[in-house]
């Protein structure tokens, strides 16, 4: 069985300034968290026969009472190529950049036959800079965006591009971009929805208009998501509450998932699992821990690992990005 996973968001061109000149990349939070949870599916695959002895999760069922993927329904034997096929879900221009983010996207191995294009615009852009004693700035110019349209129609909005997904990923990046009326509409779209939703809320105030919506959108995407996968810090900071406060609110939630806590490492949201996680030894930059945490998780989760291997698999992810310049590290 393939397992279609949709990741929504902005990619965006990455000018990171070295001197004179900048060298040009791609980076988005759901691009991010695509990139390593394809890496990571691709990966595991060898390992999946293992995984099917290993009593893995048969019949488990997220708590809308969608069935996730069992172990025994995803062997080497059964798979094709692989089980999971993971899609990027976006709205870019008809520009050189636009061309070279998608030309990016495929040579990850990540579908791009659902990103629209929209003649005239082009995508966003931010830069990076480091100072005199190695603090990084960034600066952004993403307010034209094209991915700010991606379910926009006309004067209406349309969602049927999700409709043959088994699985959505969004974050709270994807829904900062939209305008309030889509977000409501998207959040409206997805109480009748069949697909396993996946939710990070990656706080960033500056692409929100004010922190009430950011906290009502957010709410309302944690009751609805299936697997929960918010990070402390950002929970602290958009709810105004303290670590426990957070703590106690995540595993209040519906679904399962993970709340991230930095080098701590994850706390289990559903299914209690006790074990610890080893620290990174050469932090270098923590940039995508978080994204590269979920890619792992959910590589390990979708294809039917246990929560505990599942939480193990992501952390082990993050912790080797950290250990690495950039978001996205050498394979
Ligand atoms: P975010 O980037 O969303 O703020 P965190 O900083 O909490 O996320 O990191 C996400 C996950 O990455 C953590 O739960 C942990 O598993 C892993 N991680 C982060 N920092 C380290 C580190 N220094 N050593 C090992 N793992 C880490």
């Amino acid at each position: 069985m393939t397992l279609r996973v949709a990741c929504i968001g902005e990619a965006m061109i990455e000018l990171s300034l070295q001197g004179e000149a900048a060298k040009v990349g791609v980076a988005g939070d759901t691009l991010n968290t695509a990139i390593y949870l394809k890496r990571c599916a691709t990966a595991g695959l060898s390992r999946a026969s293992e995984i099917s002895r290993s009593a893995g999760p048969a019949g488990q069922r997220d708590p809308h009472g969608r069935a996730l993927p069992s172990a025994q329904e995803t062997t080497v034997a059964e798979a094709p190529s692989s089980d999971l096929q993971v899609d990027y879900v976006t709205c870019l221009g008809d520009d050189p950049f636009s061309g070279q983010i998608r030309d990016f996207i495929a040579a990850q191995g990540i579908g791009t036959d659902a990103i629209r294009t929209i003649p005239g615009k082009s995508p966003g852009l931010y830069a990076i800079t480091t100072t005199e004693d190695g603090e990084r700035s960034f600066t952004y110019w993403r307010s034209a965006a094209a991915a700010r349209d991606v379910f926009q129609t006309g004067d209406g909005y349309d969602f049927s591009v999700l409709e043959s997904y088994d699985v959505l990923y969004l974050s709270g990046i994807s829904l900062a971009i939209l305008p309030q009326p889509v977000r409501l509409a998207l959040i409206d779209w997805l109480k009748d929805a069949s697909q396993t939703l996946v939710y990070d809320s990656n706080y960033r105030p500056r692409l929100w208009e004010d922190q009430a919506t950011a906290q009502q959108i957010t709410r309302a995407m944690w009751a609805r998501a299936d697997i929960a996968l918010p990070s402390i810090d950002d929970e602290m900071a958009l709810f105004d509450e303290t670590e426990a406060q957070v703590t106690a609110r995540a595993q209040s939630l519906p679904g399962t998932g993970a709340l991230k806590r930095g080098p701590t490492g994850p706390l289990s949201l559903g299914d209690p699992v006790a074990q610890s996680y080893p620290p990174a030894e050469n932090v270098i930059d923590t940039t995508a821990a978080g994204d590269s945490f979920n890619g792992g998780y959910l590589a390990a989760l979708l294809t039917g690992e246990p929560q505990a291997a599942a939480l193990m698999a992501g952390h082990a992810c993050a912790a080797r990005v950290v250990q690495h310049r950039g978001a996205i590290i050498p394979e």
